[in-house]
This record gives structure tokens, sequence and C-alpha cells, in this order.
């Protein structure tokens, strides 16, 4: 549907596109995430054609668009400042798309009222734009965009002014509403959870540059690059010592662990120094209770610290011979204490569930 082929922006001498190749698929959710200033706004305006490219091509339904207008693209764009009419009521805001549309004035309203209700704001025509809450004026530009029936619809950090829990619901809505009407959507942002919720596919940008385009599990689990990993979620490193290799299994000793294998697949990512060290995710361990036995392995440990947060608590542990505290998300379950700092315990952990970075 989208295709970025080695798309280069320079601003001056400002580097802020460097050698952009990817395709966005017909009716996938894709987010583009990574932190400010790496270049996804100015991506995602290259496709709605505000922003002129310094060298490659962005390619649309196989088209070239170099010479396309803005206008001319199957494209539109819903902004992070809502941008609309405040003087003019929901419906002329929503139908304000149409105003040199040749059809009938009554086929228009209809229209309208189609949009208005493909957003959860039937009957809300006649209301004044500017007595409308945050949540509320975002959905009239979202309809805004989509009674002009575009093929991709472009996001640009929709939903960051509104607060948490409209925002958490607007993610739910966005997605359903995408998935009703069926076009490409492109989201900006720089929350990783936003786009893990939402995104069918995800490229994380840094400088410029996408680091790693993958869906949210696989971004989530396999990280290719230490980078990745730390701006996804929060993850915990182990210095690592590679013992050897062979028949697709990478032979490691990690102090508190001890000695295991991984496969050549979980040893794929890149480390950001010279020394390699094994990754794992907070839920991926879990703290035995007495008389409770590891599925897997296990390791010595004493708590650290203890965050509560009523249905999670976060245990910072130090694994026996390791200095650095290691963190560990538990699910509290009615009935079971949440253990005191200083409590000598046991981790239950698994060889698949690390990441090495080498
Ligand atoms: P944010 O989340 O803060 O919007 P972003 O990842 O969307 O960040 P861009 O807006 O794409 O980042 O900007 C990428 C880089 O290009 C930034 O360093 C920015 O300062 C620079 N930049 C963007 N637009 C211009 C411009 N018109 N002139 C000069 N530099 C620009």
């Amino acid at each position: 549907m989208i295709e970025f082929h080695e798309v280069h922006k320079y601003y001056g001498d400002y580097h802020a596109l460097r050698g952009i190749s990817a395709t966005i698929r017909e009716g996938e959710f894709f987010s583009l995430l990574g932190p400010s200033g790496c270049g996804k706004t100015t991506l995602l305006r290259t496709i709605a054609g505000f922003e002129d490219i310094s060298s490659g091509a962005v390619l649309i339904d196989g088209k070239d668009m170099s010479d396309v207008a803005p206008n001319k693209r199957p494209t539109n764009m819903v902004f992070q400042s809502y941008a609309i009419f405040p003087h003019l009521t929901v419906g002329e805001n929503v139908g304000f798309g149409l105003r040199r549309d040749p059809r009938s004035k009554a086929e228009k309203a209809k229209a309208v009222e189609e949009a208005l209700e493909m957003v959860g704001l039937k009957g809300y025509g006649a209301r004044a734009a500017h007595a409308l809450s945050g949540g509320q004026r975002q959905r009239v530009a979202l309809a805004r965009a989509l009674i002009l029936k575009p093929k991709v619809l472009l996001l640009d950090e929709p939903l960051s002014a509104l607060d948490k829990k409209i925002r958490e619901q607007m993610q739910v809505e966005l997605i359903k509403l995408q998935r009703e009407v069926g076009i490409t959507f492109v989201l900006v942002t720089h929350d990783q959870e936003e786009a893990l919720v939402m995104s069918d596919r995800i490229a994380v940008m840094f400088e410029g540059e996408i680091a790693q385009l993958a869906d949210p599990e696989t971004l989530y689990r396999r990280p290719n690059s230490r980078r990745v990993a730390d701006f996804i979620g929060v993850m915990n490193f182990l210095p690592a010592q590679i013992l050897g290799e062979a028949a697709g299994h990478v032979q490691l000793e990690v102090g508190g662990l001890g000695r295991f294998e991984v496969t050549e697949e979980q040893a794929s990512a890149r480390a950001s120094g010279a020394e390699p060290v094994v990754g794992f995710r907070p839920e991926t361990l879990t703290i035995l209770y007495e008389g409770q036995q590891a599925h897997d392995r296990e390791a010595p440990a004493t708590i650290d610290e203890v965050v509560y947060y009523g249905d999670m608590t976060y245990y910072d542990v130090k694994l026996d011979g390791v200095d650095a505290p290691v963190r560990i998300s538990m699910r509290n379950v009615f009935g079971r204490p949440v253990l005191d700092v200083g409590t000598r315990t046991r981790v239950a952990w698994s060889a698949g569930a690390l990441v090495l970075f080498r």
C-alpha cells in the first residue's frame, strides 16, 4: 500500500531521515514509534505530501508520489491539535471537506450522519463544536477525515492531548473503528504502550532510521537491539559470558543464573557495548513461595525492594552473587501475602525467555 524506498530528508544540513525503506500493508494499523525528534512526524508527512523528500521514493498503491500534490493523494491526516472550527456546528465541521462535492444537500447530510455514527457521536450534528470535550473534539476530527473516504488515514499523536482514562478508551475505539472501515491507519506516537496496544506492526525509529519493524509481540519478546529493548517496556540485563556455540545453540555463563544455553534465534540481538548481556522481562521471572516448585530452573535470591500496585507487585531482588537488583513483576493473588524486604526466596526462570545481546 505504502512503500518507502531509501527515503532521505535533509533540513539544511540536518539529516532527519536516513535511508528509510519499509512497506506498510493495505488495511493494517501501522505505528511509527520513537523518542522526540527521531523523524516520525517527518516520515508521516512525506506520505501526505506535506514534506518533500531529498532523495528516494514514496509510493502509494504502486504509484510514485513525487509529483502528486497533497490534495491529490488518497490520504487524510488527523492532527494532535484537533483543528476543528469552534464557530461551526459539529455537523458543519464534519461536512467541511464536502464543500465542493457535487452530491445533493440531503446526500451530504446523510454522509455526515454516517461519519458521526462511526465515531460514536450519532445525533451530535447540530451541537456547537466549541462546547465539546477534548475526546469529543478528537472524534469530530476523525469523522471529518473519514467522511472523505481516504485509503490511508494518517494520525499524528491524535490522542496525546487527552487524559489517561479517555485516551485508553479512545485507543480501543480507534482499533474497532479501523477494523470496521478497513482502511490503512498510520499512527505517529512516542508512547510505547499506545503503540503496543493499537498496532498490527510497529516501526521503532531512532535518529532518522528504523531500528526494528515488527508486530508488537516480536518487538516486546525479541527486540533486535538493546536500544529497542530499553525503549519498549522494562528489561533486566545481566552480563553474560559466552562459553561456546554448537548445533544452533549458544552456551552461556551468567552470574546469579549459572550455566545454560539459548538458541541462535534468541542470540541475534545487538548489544550497545562490547560486553554481551542477557535480557529478560520482569514477568518472565516468578518468586516461588514455600513449597512451590519451579517448572524449569530456579535461583536463590533476596528481596531488596517491594513496590505494591494493587493488582501487581514489583519486587527488586538480588540474585545470589549479583550486586545489581533485577525487577520481577508478580500478579497479586488473593490470599497470597506480599513478601517483605529482606525475605530469602527462590526465583523461577526459564532460559527460553531470555534474549542474548552481543
Ligand atoms: P516529536 O515527537 O517531537 O514530534 P518527531 O520524531 O516527530 O518528534 P520530527 O518532527 O519528524 O520528529 O523531526 C525530526 C527532526 O527534524 C527534529 O530534530 C526536528 O528538529 C527536525 N525538523 C523537523 N521539521 C523541521 C523543519 N521544518 N526545519 C528544520 N528542522 C526540522
